[in-house]
């Protein structure tokens, strides 16, 4: 068994090559890469996608993982041989079952849709994305049959991002949330408005990305295996445990963009940093899904960034860097004016608090599609029914609603919902940490993180994807996914900040 075990390790380990690879050359893409180069790039990181897929499907892998799934199972699940062949598994059941010319219209598909989502919302045009549309929804219908599922059609397409996570649970859970959620928005929006003009000032960009780095090495960021650079668009990509890269966005005008992006991002990175390094070039050198990681970014991000004791620390120094436009600023109004609530049309400058309503109706919308009860035609005025609902506020422009988003256009059904699974765990985690960690407030108040940084790898980093992320919760807070405990994290800080709630 131990020499198919190491044949099964060394053709993972060439996919892995391969992969990573093609997220340098997507990374650089992002970052340095002249524009000239777009369509050259296109070719290489297809290329090297399109061979780690062939590696990857290769009968010989099939053969190894089939004759080793009968001989690990009399071993612990927790050892990492038996991971690799379970995990390994059900990453190879999924590729194989979705047909190549069924991968290649998706492609097509998305690269046509790209193009035209861009159009669309450039000229605020629906129409010139609707079809487009509409033929991503049927080539996901395609997939989801392909892949199979039990219950929804939509189980299928979120078991892609969220392994194991089924849409009755996440209705389940937004329906509660939302039951809530709703009446909270609507009240803070009759409240008096914290004051956060001094937010919007010329911050010199030089001094906002020297104190944002000052903060992510304190959180514990290794710089010797990772790095920070500018894009567009801030996103965090591993090569490696030993080599994962943060990108943050500057804006001159205005502080929260970078800061809180970087720390978002930080908390992304963290957590591929911490995977066990035993794991690195397998399947299982990764988050364990796109809600763990989300959980991971909020955490710091929101849970230490946005908080008091946070500032206690920081506040001072951000004030050494900027004396002029926060003199005269308190603490106090500081810290309100960062926690502001706005019901607003844009999800990606959503507040934390009306954060997962976004998500909920984009999800909501998603179901319907998929099902067939809204067709792609009605959208914008579904989408322009619940924003009002939800949000009380209703965008003028196509542009501004059902085209703000890329991910349809990518061909991402089912993904969104991960953003707020990371919300609702962050808070089920971080509550746990505080619980094992007596005295992390104190700690915070001193810019010190070391022990949540330690309880985060012990608990969640260090397992990669040989834990499912419902069973990392489970093993930590004892509980399932639940919005209660978020819930009550929102009334609790902004009731301080807007009155009783
Ligand atoms: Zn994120």
């Amino acid at each position: 068994m131990q020499q198919r075990v190491e044949d099964l390790k060394r053709l993972f380990g060439q996919v892995h090559d391969l992969n990573a690879a093609a997220n340098v050359l997507e990374w650089d893409q992002e970052t340095y890469m002249p524009d000239g180069a777009a369509e050259a790039r296109a070719h290489q990181v297809a290329t090297l996608r399109r061979l780690a897929h062939e590696c990857f499907t290769a009968d010989e892998v099939g053969t190894l993982l089939e004759s080793l799934a009968t001989e690990t199972q009399t071993l612990d699940p927790g050892t990492t041989q038996a991971s690799l062949v379970r995990v390994g598994r059900r990453d190879y059941e999924k590729a194989v079952r979705i047909p190549a010319s069924l991968v290649a219209a998706m492609a097509e598909a998305v690269a046509r849709g790209k193009q035209a989502w861009r159009e669309a919302r450039a000229t605020n045009t629906y129409a010139v994305f609707a079809p487009h549309l509409e033929r991503l929804i049927e080539l996901n219908v395609q997939k989801a049959e392909a892949l199979g599922y039990n219950e929804h059609i939509y189980d299928a397409l979120l078991d892609q991002f969220e392994e194991g996570m089924q849409a009755s649970t996440v209705e389940a859970v937004f329906n509660a949330l939302r039951a809530e959620l709703v009446p909270i928005v609507h009240a803070i929006a009759e409240r008096e408005i914290p004051e956060d003009n001094f937010l919007h000032q010329r911050f010199d960009t030089q001094k906002q990305w020297d104190f944002g780095l000052e903060v992510i090495k304190d959180f514990g960021y290794d710089f010797r295996r990772g790095r920070l650079d500018r894009s567009a668009h801030p996103f965090t990509t591993a090569f490696s445990i030993t080599d994962v890269r943060l990108t943050t966005r500057l804006d001159e005008q205005y502080l929260p963009t970078a800061f809180f992006g970087t720390l978002h991002e930080c908390g992304h990175g963290l957590y591929e940093q911490g995977i066990d390094l035993t794991l690195n070039r397998t399947p299982l050198a990764d988050g364990t899904s796109l809600g763990m990681h989300e959980s991971q970014s909020r955490l710091w991000e929101n849970l230490v960034g946005r908080s008091r004791v946070f500032w206690k620390h920081y506040y001072p120094r951000l004030q050494a860097f900027f004396p002029e436009q926060l003199a005269g600023i308190s603490l106090e109004t500081f810290y309100r004016g960062i926690n502001r609530v706005r019901p607003s049309l844009i999800r990606v400058e959503a507040d934390e608090v009306t954060y997962n309503l976004h998500i909920m109706l984009r999800f909501e919308l998603e179901q319907s599609m998929l099902e067939g009860r809204v067709a792609v035609g009605e959208l914008p005025e579904r989408w322009r029914a619940k924003m009002e609902e939800y949000l009380g506020v209703c965008p003028e422009t196509d542009a501004d609603g059902v085209l703000q988003d890329i991910h349809w256009s990518l061909g991402a059904l089912g993904y969104f919902p991960t953003y707020a699974f990371g919300n609702l765990m962050s808070v089920q985690l971080f509550e746990q940490a505080c619980l094992d960690l007596p005295g992390l407030e104190d700690q915070m108040a001193e810019g010190q993180f070391d022990a949540l940084l330690g309880w985060l790898r012990t608990n969640i980093h260090q397992y990669g994807r040989t834990l499912q992320a419902a069973e990392i919760l489970k093993r930590i807070t004892g509980e399932d996914l639940q919005a209660a405990p978020w819930l009550a994290y929102i009334r609790e800080k902004y009731g301080k900040i807007y009155g009783a709630l």
